[in-house]
């Protein structure tokens, strides 16, 4: 067991997963704390990776950079566990207002957008499964097995004796003028990646965190039998073979991070609403607060006080698609290589 580490990372969500992956391949000694997934929103994400978003089918921001960077950092992790983690995969948007048809049209005739859209799509199976289907926005994307994802690389740290399984507390740290404790382990920096638990995070105070909750079902459906993940509404996201990811809403006022029976409720509702008549079976009700913030861009940077402490954080709806490339660029950062992005600074406000 190592008594002197590069990094201290706090949190094995997929920021701290990708950033201390990406930090054990640059030859860094590190170790990851993580209190068991207690508050992990990681683990009840659909992980899916949608290049176009919103009422207005607007790419998604920066996603021309996100994305390859994604590829490459799944596919490396996915070489190393000897997993298979990031899936492309189609994404069908039910068209819900002349609104949407209208911006829809508009994005099929923009180059910029050619590489996010399947022209050709036969819509037959969604008339046979979902009630009112007129037009469809047919988007290229992606999903990341994150549960196992961050499963498999919890095993693989383990292995190597980088994982403490608890949780991280100050009152462990000592802060001396050239290095820090955490217990016994002298550290050279820490990074929190701490997901919604940043919120309260004594070294950063005050981050502008909006979180808000979803609620899941894990579904079995024989009958259905549509391989692309589906927006009517709500997602229908193919998991493993007759499961189905179902999610999940944006709930802003609530009391804590478990599954409620209202939630479970309008979950059936609006399945009721779309599907004509598929049979389905409750395997799970899951829940988890996204680490959203205002202006739903991330939160990077080096504390304003601790010179050795950095936060990654504020991945909000998108961890999958953001966690690989702002992780890389917190890394360049702490080498000294280049300025924080303004975009992301968490001293912006
Ligand atoms: C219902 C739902 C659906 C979603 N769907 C998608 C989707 O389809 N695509 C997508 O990209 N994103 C999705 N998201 C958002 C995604 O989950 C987040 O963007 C991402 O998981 C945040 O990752 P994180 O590592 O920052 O935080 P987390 O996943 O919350 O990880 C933080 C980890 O740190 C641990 N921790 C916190 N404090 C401490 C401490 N003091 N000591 C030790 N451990 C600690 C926590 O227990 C947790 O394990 C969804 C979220 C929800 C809730």
């Amino acid at each position: 067991m190592d008594r002197k580490i590069d990094y201290l990372i706090v949190g094995q969500g997929i920021a701290g997963t990708i950033l201390s992956y990406k930090l054990i391949k640059k030859g860094y000694l590190v170790k990851v704390i993580d209190d068991g997934h207690r508050t992990a929103s990681s683990t009840k994400a659909a992980g899916i990776v949608n290049p176009i978003t919103g009422r207005s089918y607007v790419k998604s921001w920066m996603i021309d950079k996100l994305i390859p960077e994604a590829i490459r950092t799944y596919r490396s992790l996915e070489n190393e566990l000897k997993g298979k983690y990031y899936h492309e995969h189609t994404i069908v948007r039910v068209l819900g207002s002349i609104y949407e048809e209208n911006k829809w049209s508009s994005r099929l005739l923009d180059g910029a957008y050619s590489k996010y859209i399947i022209e050709d799509y036969d819509t037959s199976a969604l008339d046979e499964h979902f009630k009112d289907v007129e037009s469809c926005a047919i988007i290229k994307g992606g999903r990341v097995n994150l549960r196992s994802l961050l499963t498999e690389y919890r095993n693989w740290l383990i292995e190597q004796e980088a994982l403490i399984e608890s949780t991280f507390k100050s009152k462990h740290l000592r802060v001396l003028p050239r290095t820090m404790y955490y217990d016994d382990i002298e550290v050279g920096k820490i990074v929190f990646a701490e997901g919604v638990q940043s919120i309260d995070n004594q070294y950063f105070p005050n981050l502008p965190f909006q979180p808000n909750k979803g609620q899941v079902l894990i579904v079995e459906m024989p009958d259905y039998k549509i391989k692309d993940i589906v927006k009517h509404g709500i997602f229908i996201c193919p998991i493993e073979s007759n499961r189905y990811w179902v999610g999940s809403g944006y709930e802003r006022d609530f009391e804590d991070n478990l599954p409620t029976k209202e939630g479970k409720n309008k979950l059936k509702e609006q399945l009721a609403n779309i599907l004509k008549s598929t049979e389905y079976k409750i395997i799970q009700h899951i829940s988890g607060i996204r680490p959203s913030v205002k202006g739903r861009k991330p939160l990077l940077g080096k504390s304003n006080k601790y010179s050795s402490m950095y936060l990654f954080g504020g991945l909000g709806t998108k961890g999958s698609s953001l966690a690989p490339y702002w992780a890389e660029h917190l890394i360049s950062y702490i080498e000294g290589k280049i300025d924080i992005h303004p975009e992301v600074d968490f001293n912006r406000f």
